[in-house]
């Protein structure tokens, strides 16, 4: 991972944490749109896991984010 994707990534990541249906292109391979899985860790519910990845080359990061009661 060069500089320039990980600056994407992490773009991608501001993006997906606040919108989980965020448009944003794979850094990786530039292809395809990246798409967003969220899950709940049952160890520590306040946390959520949102998984951004590319359906086309697999990349994927995980974000971590805090879970705020409505
Ligand atoms: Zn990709």
């Amino acid at each position: 991972m060069n500089s320039n994707k990980t600056i994407k990534w992490v773009e991608a990541g501001k993006i997906f944490s606040r919108d989980p249906k965020g448009d944003f292109q794979c850094p990786e391979c530039e292809l395809h749109k990246l798409q967003s899985e969220d899950r709940y860790s049952e160890a520590n519910p306040r946390e959520l896991q949102r998984t951004i990845f590319c359906p086309g080359c697999g990349a994927r990061y995980t974000l971590r984010l805090r879970r705020y009661d409505k």
